[in-house]
């Protein structure tokens, strides 16, 4: 059993292992974990990283810029070892994503790109990495303010987030 769940209880079915955030016993009574986005750009800048997108998501970025997708992974892509990622560009926080804005909402970080950002940007911050138990979750914390406030998303939204990345 994976660290952090605990099984249903039902024998019967082929329901599976019960995570942290469906527990009653979970932060939000098994109702799913809070998160609202405050605008801070931390997960989008920082250290190098790497903002993985595949040729869909690139051809959806080029249409939005108008530009072909060709010219669109010239421009804004480089590939790494784990696929094509974003580029990044030095900013006063460190490396940011090439299409953060700092400039539209004063004292903000936007993605510039909201509507079309890829799927790792989308899933944010229910990676599988960080939904995997309490300890994993608390400490995105140190990255993310919107953690453990505002919306509550379920446990089915979660899941859905958390399964649509690898990371
Ligand atoms: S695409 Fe948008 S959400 Fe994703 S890292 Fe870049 S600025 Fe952030
Ligand atoms: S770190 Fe969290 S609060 Fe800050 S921009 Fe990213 S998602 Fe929003």
């Amino acid at each position: 059993m994976s660290q952090g769940m605990a099984e249903t209880g039902n024998s019967g079915g082929n329901i599976g292992p019960l995570e942290w955030f469906a527990q009653p016993s979970g932060p939000e009574g098994g109702l799913g974990l809070r998160f609202s986005c405050t605008m801070c750009g931390n997960c989008c800048s920082g250290p190098s990283g790497y903002v993985l997108v595949n040729d869909a998501e690139c051809a959806a970025l080029a249409k939005r810029l108008g530009i072909s997708t060709e010219e669109f992974m010239a421009r804004y892509t480089h590939m790494m070892e784990l696929g094509r990622s974003l580029n990044e560009r030095s900013g006063p926080y460190g490396l940011d994503c090439v299409f953060l804005d700092r400039e539209k909402i004063p004292g903000k970080a936007v993605c510039g790109v909201y509507e079309d950002r890829p799927r790792q940007c989308r899933s944010w911050p229910f990676w599988p990495s960080l939904v995997r138990n309490e300890r994993t979750w608390a400490s995105a914390r140190n990255t993310c303010p919107g953690i453990d406030k505002g919306t509550l998303h379920s446990v089915v939204q979660v899941r859905i987030m958390r399964d649509s990345c690898e990371i």
